[in-house]
């Protein structure tokens, strides 16, 4: 083969080795910006499902919207929810709606989901995870059963012991104990 062409050669494949790489470091970088809030126990898991609904299927239906669903490589699933608030904290709220989407995903897929499940909070501090234990299937069905009774008028609702809750509440222009 002539010099030239030889030059020409490896010219090109140098230029192929340099655009591979960019795409490379660029590809790694947007993961990196997309997943560093990522917790290490789930550093090895795969994505399997993100903001989809579920429905469990059963008598007493329940309905969830999952944020993002990781398998590990046992195959069980872990739950996570993306929250921004102003301080970074979990809330109980949060751990009522990632037990009802356990039980949702559980009942629609038939697969198995980890009672411990991560809470993301993005605040002013940056964005952290909190791992946060599950309630059992039958509490969740307990609340679901209770919504059902208060939504019927045959169960009254309790009201929370202090007003701080109110101030937040969506509800409370509607509410005859705080408005
Ligand atoms: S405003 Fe009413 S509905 Fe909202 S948290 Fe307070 S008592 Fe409950």
């Amino acid at each position: 083969m002539p010099a030239a062409e030889l030059w020409l050669l490896l010219a090109s494949c140098v230029a192929c080795v340099t655009a591979a790489w960019a795409a490379a470091r660029l590809v790694r970088r947007r993961s990196v910006k997309v997943d560093h809030w990522m917790p290490e126990a789930l550093k090895d898991h795969t994505l399997a499902y993100s903001e989809r609904t579920f429905r469990s299927g059963d008598d007493k239906q329940v309905v969830a919207r999952v944020d993002r669903a990781y398998r590990g490589r046992d195959g069980l699933i872990v739950l996570v929810e993306l929250k921004t608030r102003q301080a970074d904290r979990v809330h109980p709220s949060d751990i009522i709606e990632l037990s009802a989407q356990r039980v949702a995903l559980e009942g629609e897929t038939g697969e198995s989901v980890a009672p411990v499940a991560w809470v993301v909070v993005e605040s002013a501090a940056g964005r952290s995870a909190h791992s946060v234990r599950l309630l059992s299937p039958h509490v969740v069905w307990d609340f679901a059963s209770r919504r059902e009774a208060l939504l019927a008028g045959t169960e009254s609702p309790h009201y929370p012991a202090t007003s701080r809750v109110c101030a937040s509440c969506i509800y409370r222009a509607r509410c005859r104990m705080r408005s």
